[in-house]
């Protein structure tokens, strides 16, 4: 059987990522591929770092975009900073919460688990008499914003408390990055990842990175080496280090990144604050118009994502076939329930370029029909 080539219809994606990618990262994904080691490349390079520390809000010199999805991001922070025999604190209120907890028994450090109930952030009380309670927790762990369940958590009093308390913080930001204030120095935040697929409007597989140099030291002062050779801060560095010395340590995906810089370059372009802007105003008018439908939200107003909205799915509404009718009648993608919440919501996204109001009056109309 010969096989031909592979043409994806046009969907407009409003699921939990990836998110639609905009026209011009797509142009600019099909540039010339260049060496890895060109010194037009690795100038490239160095302003995507520069583009990146502007959308984490850091000065922090170890910031990059890792080769990999955000899966690797959190893998990277984990195993650098935990050794076997650390503990680590992680707050679990969803699926990523969870995969926190895998990453640090992987490493051989004990993780100390402290749960919420899916569909409320991290509450920083309860994260405070934990850290109180247990005197030598090394890492304290947390999703700013859990995409499994649209909950948005206070990131500036968790990473404030682990300051207070002497240990490090993790900090995952696959799904807030671009979307709703992320501010790395301010927050005084130690390992923040990312992913390209959300807000950034990016395709997938790449996940920015960020280490304090507090967490920098840590990495330094490690008594055994990082079990992950691919994740090792240290030898990464190597790769993306400053001023042109650049070692080889793998081949970089690099039409990815020509992707990811013409993203930041948008970022910067619109300003983080319009960006973050833009997402509540969509958030706002999608609110309004489900509202008009029927349909509620799973989280708290004052704790909600505005890019993530986690809705329950109306009696009588079939989940699958409703998906299934978006998909086949209006290329229209949206998530299904993860975990606890499988078959009970609905997950619409608004990210980076998928936040418009031409989205939303898709979405509302073919919603609105499906449910007839
Ligand atoms: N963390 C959060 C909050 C996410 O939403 C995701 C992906 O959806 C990840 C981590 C993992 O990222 P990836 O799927 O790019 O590996």
């Amino acid at each position: 059987m010969a096989i031909s080539s592979f043409h994806p219809p046009l969907r407009t994606l409003m699921g939990p990522g990836p998110s639609d990618v905009h026209p011009r990262i797509l142009e600019a994904l099909g540039r010339p591929t260049l060496g890895h080691l060109d010194p037009l490349f690795v100038g490239m390079m160095d302003e995507t770092k520069e583009l990146l520390k502007y959308a984490f809000q850091t000065s922090n010199e170890l910031t990059l975009p890792i080769s990999a999805p955000g899966s690797a991001g959190m893998e990277a922070c984990f195993v650098n900073l935990l050794e076997p025999g650390d503990k680590a604190l992680v707050c679990v209120n969803g699926v990523f919460g969870n995969r926190m907890i895998e990453n640090v028994t992987r490493c051989g450090a004990t993780a100390i688990r402290l749960d919420f109930a899916w569909g409320t952030a991290v509450e920083p009380a309860a994260v405070e008499a934990a850290l109180k309670e247990h005197g030598d927790i090394k890492v304290l762990a947390f999703v700013h914003a859990e995409t499994s369940t649209g909950a948005l958590s206070d990131a500036e009093a968790l990473c404030g408390l682990a300051k207070q308390y002497g240990c490090l913080s993790i900090v995952d930001a696959v799904t807030s990055m671009g979307g709703v204030p992320l501010l790395v120095d301010k927050w005084q935040a130690d390992a923040v990842y990312s992913g390209s697929q959300k807000c950034l409007s990016c395709t997938p597989g790449l996940s920015p990175v960020t280490f304090s140099p507090a967490a920098v030291a840590a990495i330094k002062a490690r008594k055994h080496p990082v079990q992950s050779w691919f994740l090792d801060m240290n030898l990464i560095l190597g790769y993306w280090g400053e001023g042109g010395k650049r070692a080889y340590h793998h081949t970089a995906p690099v039409n990815a990144l020509y992707g990811l810089h013409e993203s930041l370059v948008m970022l910067q372009e619109e300003g983080l604050e319009n960006a973050w802007q833009r997402h509540a105003t969509m958030h706002s008018a999608l609110a309004a118009g489900l509202e008009c439908l029927g349909v509620e939200f799973v989280v708290a107003a004052e704790q909600r994502l505005p890019q993530l909205n986690s809705v329950y799915i109306p009696a009588g509404v079939d989940d699958a076939t409703t998906r299934q009718y978006l998909l086949a009648k209006h290329d229209l993608e949206i998530g299904a329930g993860l975990g606890d919440l499988a078959g009970k919501v609905w997950r619409i996204g608004l990210m980076g370029y998928s936040a418009k109001p031409e989205n939303i009056r898709l979405l509302l109309s073919a919603l609105a029909a499906a449910m007839l």
